[in-house]
């Protein structure tokens, strides 16, 4: 039976991936700690890895790994920023989950888009204290707003549905667009200029990377609602705060963060964060953060297990890899070209 090394366990996680267990021939060794340097060894032993959005999979961990023996790294996520695929090229195959669940993330942007404006995290505690009071509560109709929408793919064009439904006017931005929608597509200048708000959907990459940021703020409309359910280091995290000090920015929903690395996913309730920019952005009223949880739903979770368990059966019996990222054609849905075969 091979065994496979599970970094940064969680209860969901577990519950899951043993639902559907006894059907493939492995052994799963769950570790909370999540993949770093520091934790590779535990892998030892392992056939295969399985990481998250928040382990690092730097040279140093490819390399550590490489010597281990391990040829796979399946990833259980869609998301692959956090992996050096320069130094796993040759080595070692890395597959994904490349579509979950689109809604859940679509539906949690939404879920973070509605909670700001009607302030029902407000209501919320307020209520709870007895306190009936409406001042400060007002929203705004989203009928009728401009929706910026940045990245098209499967989890934006679920959004746009979604917002279509609000009655919103939806304009995107996707250097790749897709033909036939009900949409207009607009430069990203131009969606910076005329949205009320704007929600992130695309990949972290080279590109994207503070793809928000002070000059960006600065085009925007006064009180724009900014959404990020994608990755954290798409916002200069600095550059959100002092425009939302400004009142550039009238509200942020926030899955993900920049620094998220160290902290999401844990409890630090007894501890004081050092991480002041994060203190200060959970701090204001016009904030939400969610700790990277777009994507847990029962569905999503399930999909998660079922897809990354057979991804890793069809490695080890030599099936096609339709869910392998191939680092040298830089395609996402299974090369063609045997690229990323181990010499
Ligand atoms: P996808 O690959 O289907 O779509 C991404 C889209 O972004 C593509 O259409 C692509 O052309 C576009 N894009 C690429 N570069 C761009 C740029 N510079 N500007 C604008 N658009 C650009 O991916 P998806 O499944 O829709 O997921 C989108 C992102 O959501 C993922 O990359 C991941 O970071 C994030 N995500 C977050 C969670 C969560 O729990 N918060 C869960 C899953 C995915």
């Amino acid at each position: 039976m091979r065994k496979i090394a599970f970094f940064d366990t969680k209860p969901y996680d577990k519950e899951w991936f043993d639902t559907f267990i006894m059907n493939y021939d492995f052994e799963i060794k769950y570790f909370e700690n999540k993949l770093n340097e520091d934790t590779v060894a535990l892998a030892k032993g392992c056939e295969g890895i399985v990481a998250f959005v928040n382990d690092n999979l730097n040279e140093q961990v490819i390399k550590q790994l490489d010597d281990l023996g391990i040829s796979i790294i399946a990833m259980r996520c869609a998301g692959y920023n956090n992996i050096d695929f320069k130094a796993a090229f040759n080595k070692i195959h890395v597959v994904r989950v490349p579509a979950y669940s689109p809604y859940a993330i679509a539906e949690h942007a939404m879920a973070l888009l509605l909670t700001l404006n009607r302030k029902t995290h407000k209501a919320y505690n307020r209520t709870r204290d007895f306190n009936f009071s409406l001042s400060g509560l007002t929203g705004f109709d989203l009928h009728g707003k401009t929706i910026g929408v940045v990245g098209t793919g499967k989890i934006g064009q679920v959004f746009i549905d979604i917002c279509k439904g609000f009655g919103m006017k939806v304009v995107a931005y996707d250097p790749y667009p897709i033909s036939n929608v009900d949409f207009e597509y607009v430069g990203f200048e131009q969606l910076c200029q005329v949205a009320d708000i704007i929600s992130l959907h695309c990949p972290l990459t080279e590109q994207t990377h503070h793809l928000l940021k002070k000059e960006t703020f600065d085009q925007m409309k006064d009180g724009v609602v900014i959404i990020n359910t994608s990755r954290g280091a798409l916002i200069e995290s600095e550059s959100l705060l002092e425009a939302l000090k400004s009142h550039k920015v009238g509200a942020a929903g926030l899955d993900v963060y920049e620094e998220e690395s160290e902290l999401f996913f844990e409890d630090f309730s007894n501890v004081i964060i050092q991480d002041d920019v994060l203190a200060r952005l959970v701090s204001l009223p016009n904030v939400v953060v969610t700790s990277h949880q777009a994507f847990l739903t029962q569905e999503a979770l399930k999909h998660i297990a079922e897809t990354t368990l057979n991804n890793l059966k069809a490695y080890f019996e030599g099936e096609p890899l339709p869910n392998e990222i191939c680092y040298q054609c830089k395609k996402l849905n299974g090369c063609k070209k045997n690229h990323t075969e181990r010499c």
